[in-house]
């Protein structure tokens, strides 16, 4: 069975990058279908920090988020060991860098595509070459022929292996996130809080006056594959993280909004592997985690996915204005994409990789040796977040 006329661009992925690559060819005028292997939205997850560069591609994608989320106005850092306390505010004039809900973005990013796009519980097992596109097999045993396809489906991605990519390096940490409902308000300043005691981290950031996210980072162990596939044994495992923490700390967990909460092992992609990788073959490429994963410590996973819709919308919206659809036009169109992407997404996986190594428990000289580079590559704390991906 094909996908029918109009839709020649087919998206694997349903998550940020995948719904946010379908709404920037439906603002082109180009129709797509996306497949995504869950049967519903996935809505779920906690929150994510948008930055500038991140705001600046919703602009251009025409979504207006703004008024669900909330500028975080610094950070504070606290070692508890230690019993040592540093705030670092952020200036207006650094940019915006907002939290929404992950759910909220999702929502507004669907409710953006013509009825249909979406196509739930299609699960993308085999892609053959077809021509200058591709024809994907599902779990359900339907084919599907695609003139271009865009693989947006994530760390463990079936298109990012048929174009021979390396695979992301699967760190030691897990982290476990969630949401908190205090009915009452919380009371806490809008700026990022991160706690530290012994080897776990926890982050806390408000939403809202009465929504909080949680984040716990910790070393991560094989038990954590079972505890990621249910919520009550995500709670018992924060619980146990927090037992030395506070006990506001506790009671935040407590007051979790059901459903909320998610366990990961973050994956990474090297700077090398995007600046030596071949991420097209023929009219097939690959955009978000599935391309260029990373930690979430320079918080731009997201905003890089939406940087990447704007472009390769852009990209095959020039080159359908300047000639007839055709494998040729698709593949020209998919080349410069990738160059277009190629230097910017070296440079964020520099500095993802460098703060990897400030952060997680890396010997000491190379968490001396990355911190000295990123200072003197990166003077500028915010210079990733100064960039617009369009014209649109
Ligand atoms: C702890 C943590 C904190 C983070 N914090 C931030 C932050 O503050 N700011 C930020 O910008 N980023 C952050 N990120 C990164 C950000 O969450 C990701 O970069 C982003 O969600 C990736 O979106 P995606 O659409 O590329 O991939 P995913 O969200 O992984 O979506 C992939 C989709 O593809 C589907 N799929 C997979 N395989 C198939 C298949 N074979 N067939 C069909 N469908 C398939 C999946 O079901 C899924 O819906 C964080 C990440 C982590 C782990």
């Amino acid at each position: 069975m094909g996908v029918g006329l109009g839709d020649d661009v087919v998206i694997v992925g349903g998550g940020i990058s995948g719904l946010a690559t379908a709404l920037a060819l439906h603002r082109k005028g180009i129709r797509s279908v996306v497949l995504e292997r869950s049967k519903v939205l996935r809505a779920t997850g906690g929150a994510i920090t948008i930055k500038a560069n991140g705001w600046i591609a919703l602009d251009y994608l025409g979504v207006i988020l703004r008024k669900n989320s909330l500028q975080v106005k610094g950070y504070t850092f606290i070692d508890l060991d230690k019993g040592t306390r540093s705030t670092e505010p952020t200036r207006m004039e650094e940019g915006e860098i907002r939290t929404i809900k992950r759910g909220d973005l999702v929502v507004a990013l669907a409710n953006e595509l013509p009825p249909g796009t979406i196509r739930y519980g299609s699960h993308v097992c085999r892609i053959e070459p077809n021509g200058g596109g591709a024809i994907l097999e599902l779990s359900n045993g339907i084919s599907l022929k695609a003139k271009v396809l865009i693989g947006c489906d994530g760390t463990n991605s079936v298109v990012s292996r048929y174009l021979g990519m390396k695979p992301p390096t699967f760190s030691t940490t897990v982290v476990m996130r969630g949401l908190a409902h205090y009915p009452e308000g919380h009371g806490y300043e809008h700026v990022f809080a991160v706690y530290k005691k012994g080897r776990v981290t926890l982050g806390r950031n408000p939403l809202d006056d009465k929504v909080v996210y949680w984040e716990i980072m910790q070393k991560w162990t094989p038990q954590f594959s079972e505890i990621s596939r249910s919520q009550d044994l995500i709670k018992v495992a924060s619980l146990e993280a927090l037992k030395c923490f506070p006990d506001e700390m506790s009671d935040m967990i407590n007051k979790l909004i059901p459903g909320s909460m998610n366990c990961t092992r973050f994956g990474y992609h090297g700077p090398w592997d995007i600046l030596l990788g071949r991420f097209r073959r023929d009219a097939v490429t690959v955009a978000g985690d599935a391309l260029h994963a990373s930690s979430p410590f320079l918080g731009q996973g997201g905003s890089m996915g939406l940087e990447d819709a704007v472009v390769i919308a852009r990209c095959i919206h020039r080159k359908l204005s300047e000639a007839c659809p055709s494998p040729e036009a698709y593949e020209a169109a998919l080349s410069h994409y990738v160059n277009e992407r190629r230097a910017r997404l070296v440079w964020l996986l520099v500095e993802a990789n460098l703060m990897i190594n400030m952060k997680m428990t890396s010997p000491p000289m190379l968490r001396i040796a990355s911190r000295v580079v990123k200072s003197l590559l990166f003077r500028d704390p915010m210079g990733n977040a100064r960039f617009d991906c369009g014209p649109f």
